[in-house]
């Protein structure tokens, strides 16, 4: 039977848990539709959050959300492409978003995540939503007519009345967790370890503020990230079982163990100061089984996590945040807030999940690293993949097309090698390449 969606006494229509990209996201877009909207942050921002680089297609959501404008006037850095290099520094391919068919602008940024979050929830807060900060959601609980959150703060614990509650308290997930079951990506068990850096050479003119990414041999891989004018953060991807072989050391040692064991990493961070403490996370990546339920919905990392291989995770969970605000919006509208009336959003959120983790587990499989790397491909196929990798997740059905060819190209590939194995991308050196050369007609 359909839920009330109107408590007798009710405080909001909603209450969003984590005021990351994904419940300010969702908040924006609630108090858009003229819905009254209440944002729990256990966290005072600004506060440090990895997740620094972003893929052009944000831009999309950006607009949607209306802070397009704001982003552009953060002063962040821009970034235009990707480059990907082997570990001894002998090969390098580069990743151009220009090339990218259907990516109407291939300028994004590499943000610091402390300053994007809190433009973003400051954003929501001016769009009408109510923000408290340093205010953690306790427990909810659910009422055939209402959910009621209890939450702590500097006022002390209180309790709020809404109609549905999303959790987009990231990868703690405090409804997820307890309301639907995780499910861990056997292909994709990595971990990280990383910190920020001052005196890290960088390139100059366009791709200066470009992500570099550096292969491992053993299936790992190095980001170099420029934050700043000064700081670029630096991070390994290692698999689980590597970083779990090596007990006992510190996680400075184990970066910097990581860092030795990369030529191409350690000439790049040869003068390099670190000027942060070294993070690490670790367990990814997930989904959740569901994404909704009868007046709760999830949203960004709290419902799914994919590896961070082609930057997607803000531009997944802010898109989910959007979908999420309109799907509680409709469902407000038709007065009920039961799970079937959530069917879309989870088919989409999870579809637009699924198609982005079929290129980061490629990227973890040799024979797609053998076709992604290699070949100046006909047909616009490398166009297509780029655009994959700028963030198109509403490929038209040519991209489509083009993307089943580079598929079907793999498959072929796997049973009859068409193109020389790499394992690490050194191998390359005399091949043509997927990617742009090494030096962009734009540098
Ligand atoms: C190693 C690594 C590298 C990454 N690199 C990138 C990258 O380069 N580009 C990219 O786009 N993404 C990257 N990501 C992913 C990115 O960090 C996430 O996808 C993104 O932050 C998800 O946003 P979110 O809003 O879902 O969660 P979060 O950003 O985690 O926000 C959740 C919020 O909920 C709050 N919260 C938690 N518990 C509670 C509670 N009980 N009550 C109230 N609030 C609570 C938290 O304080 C937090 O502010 C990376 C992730 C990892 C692990």
């Amino acid at each position: 039977m359909a839920a009330s969606p109107v408590p007798p006494t009710r405080d909001f229509d909603v209450v969003v848990i984590g005021g990351g990209p994904a419940g300010a996201s969702t908040a924006i877009r609630l108090a858009r539709h003229g819905r009254s909207v209440l944002v729990l942050e256990r966290d005072v921002f600004p506060r440090f959050h990895i997740g620094e680089s972003q893929v052009p297609w944000t831009d999309e959501v950006f607009q949607e959300l209306g802070i397009d404008g704001l982003v552009a006037q953060g002063g962040f850095v821009e970034k235009w492409g990707a480059s990907f290099t082997s570990s001894d520094g002998s090969v390098e391919k580069y990743a151009d978003f220009a090339s990218a068919v259907e990516t109407p602008r291939p300028q994004t940024y590499q943000v610091t995540r402390a300053e994007f979050d809190q433009l973003v929830l400051q954003h929501a807060e001016r769009s009408g939503a109510t923000v408290l900060q340093d205010t953690p959601c306790l427990d909810v609980t659910f009422a055939p007519d209402h959910v009621a959150v209890r939450h702590g703060g500097p006022g002390g614990e209180r309790t709020v009345r809404a109609a549905a509650v999303v959790d987009a308290s990231g990868r703690v997930g405090v409804l997820a967790r307890r309301l639907t079951e995780r499910r861990y990506d056997a292909l994709l068990k990595n971990v990280a370890l990383h910190a920020w850096y001052e005196d890290v050479p960088r390139r100059t003119g366009r791709r200066a503020g470009d992500i570099r990414m550096i292969t491992r041999t053993d299936r790992g891989w190095f980001w170099l990230i420029p934050v700043s004018d000064e700081i670029t953060s630096v991070g390994v991807v290692l698999p689980k079982d590597v970083h779990a072989a090596r007990t006992g050391a510190s996680l400075d040692e184990a970066l910097e163990r990581c860092v030795r064991e990369t030529p191409a990493a350690t000439a790049l961070l040869a003068s390099a100061r670190r000027v942060s403490e070294v993070r690490f996370d670790a367990d990814y990546s997930y989904e959740s089984r569901d994404y909704a339920g009868d007046r709760w919905l999830v949203a960004g990392d709290a419902a799914a996590f994919l590896d961070p291989i082609f930057s997607t995770g803000v531009l997944l969970a802010m898109q989910a945040g959007i979908d999420a605000g309109d799907a509680l919006h409709a469902a407000l509208a038709a007065g009920d807030v039961s799970r079937a009336r959530f069917a879309g959003f989870e088919k989409l959120v999870e579809r637009r999940y699924r198609y982005f983790r079929r290129f980061a587990t490629g990227f973890y499989d040799p024979a797609f690293r053998d076709i992604f790397f290699q070949s100046d491909t006909p047909l616009g196929i490398r166009e297509a993949v780029l655009s994959v990798l700028a963030g198109n997740w509403r490929p038209s059905l040519t991209t489509r097309l083009r993307l089943m060819a580079f598929f079907a190209v793999i498959a072929v590939h796997r049973r009859v090698p068409i193109a020389p194995r790499l394992g690490d991308l050194a191998a390359t050196a005399a091949a043509p390449s997927l990617a742009s050369p090494a030096t962009s007609p734009a540098d």
